[in-house]
């Protein structure tokens, strides 16, 4: 029986790269779901090669388009936003891989989870988000989560046969993105063009970004607090600039183990789709002859504040995480069209999560209400 496969944004980085994943492993794997926001002309290509049962095009204004590229085919096709929620819904794949950016991607995920499906995660917002929620749905209805993100995925694979030892703390590895070493003077003039050149991973535009501003480590420690059920002083972030360990797992004995390879998302997301298995393939392999020195360092938490801000939202939890994501998706968005420069990106969230009120144990409903509320804060401090 081939695993069938229900890819949440599969015109994206991750999303295309499952689409490789599943094209070499004809024999396991099978499309049944695809969805885009809004490039019809790549989901129309990726549907007519891949022949999944239905596809989403989120935005309506393409829906006609998609439609009649599909016509002579039996891919069922739908549109609109609430239409993700829809087929996610279906009884016919079994596992999604959430690689949706950003909040959007959580209700599909939820309802997958809902639906006793496997869910393969890279949308870490969801968790950001949502986790004690997801989480605890995830157990209720026995769907597994499979981490994507390379960190999660390293600790994943480190835990694997561990099951009775608990963890003395995780160390997630950071490259450090573009600007290491930079101080505020250098970040104060940084343009969008240099933040989106990262130095060891290809990905889409947002977490490039976050990359840049460390937010995405931020939302990683959060995201790893809710997949492996940790205290915020179990979670170290360490800058690790060749990007060769993806994360560590330290035991109450001291010991610690590591992942390593050479950075390439399709590692983690073989290893999600696939598991338990170790499927063979030709990625390149690591070489210490080739990269033979490992470094880590602190991270510099002056100069990248949003990572002292994540840290704050994960100590302090209830709805802080979600007014923190919202804030930094408002932030970041700006900065992608040149709205606001770098460092602004900093203020908009600290002040935002000033403003909105804190909520300890807040329902699936105050997410939707404090997402919303800190957006359109954010959104009017940098008069959007
Ligand atoms: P991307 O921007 O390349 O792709 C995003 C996908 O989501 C696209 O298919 C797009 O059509 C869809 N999408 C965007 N907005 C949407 C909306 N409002 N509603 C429905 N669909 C929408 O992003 P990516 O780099 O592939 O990242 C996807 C997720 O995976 C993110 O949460 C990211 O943090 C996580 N992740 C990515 C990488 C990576 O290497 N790219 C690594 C680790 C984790
Ligand atoms: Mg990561």
């Amino acid at each position: 029986m081939k695993k069938r496969i229900a890819i949440f944004g599969s015109t994206g980085s991750i999303g295309t790269q499952a689409l490789d994943v599943i094209t070499a492993h004809p024999e396991l794997f099978e499309v049944e779901i695809l969805t885009a926001h809004s490039n019809d002309e790549l989901l129309i290509q990726q549907a007519l090669q891949h022949q999944p049962n239905a596809v989403v095009i989120v935005d309506e204004k393409k829906y006609q388009t998609v439609k009649n590229a599909l016509a002579g085919t039996d891919v069922k096709v739908f549109t609109g936003e609430k239409s993700l929620e829809e087929v996610a819904a279906f009884d016919t794949y079994d596992m999604m891989l959430a690689a949706i950016v950003g909040f959007a991607g959580l209700s599909p995920t939820l309802q997958a989870v809902s639906n006793k499906k496997a869910v393969a995660l890279a949308n870490k917002e969801t968790l950001v988000v949502a986790g004690d929620l997801v989480m605890s749905k995830a157990v209720e209805h026995k769907s597994p989560m499979l981490p994507v993100d390379s960190e999660h995925s390293a600790i994943f694979q480190c835990l694997i046969g561990e099951h009775r030892n608990p963890i003395e703390k995780i160390i997630l590895t950071a490259s450090g993105g573009p600007f290491r070493g930079k101080k505020p003077n250098f970040l104060l003039n940084v343009k969008r063009d240099h933040a989106l050149q990262h130095p060891n991973w290809s990905m889409g535009a947002k977490i490039t970004i976050d990359s840049a501003t460390l937010m995405n480590k931020g939302l990683e420690m959060i995201e790893a607090k809710w997949l492996f059920n940790l205290r915020p002083d179990q979670i170290q972030v360490v800058i690790h600039p060749q990007s060769i360990i993806h994360s560590m797992v330290q035991f109450e004995d001291g010991s610690i183990k590591a992942q390593m390879g050479l950075p390439d998302m399709k590692l983690p997301i073989q290893y999600a789709l696939g598991f338990p298995h170790r499927l063979a393939n030709d990625f390149p392999r690591y070489d210490f002859k080739k990269v033979n020195t490992l470094t880590f360092e602190e991270p510099d938490l002056r100069t990248f504040r949003n990572l002292a801000l994540a840290m704050d939202a994960l100590q302090k939890g209830g709805n802080l995480p979600c007014v923190l994501n919202a804030a930094n998706e408002i932030a970041v968005w700006a900065f992608l069209r040149n709205r606001i420069g770098f460092l602004d990106m900093t203020d908009v969230i600290e002040k935002t999560m000033q403003h909105v009120t804190h909520i300890e144990k807040p329902t699936l409903d105050e997410y939707f209400e404090t997402d919303a509320e800190a957006r359109s804060y954010a959104a009017s401090l940098i008069r959007l």
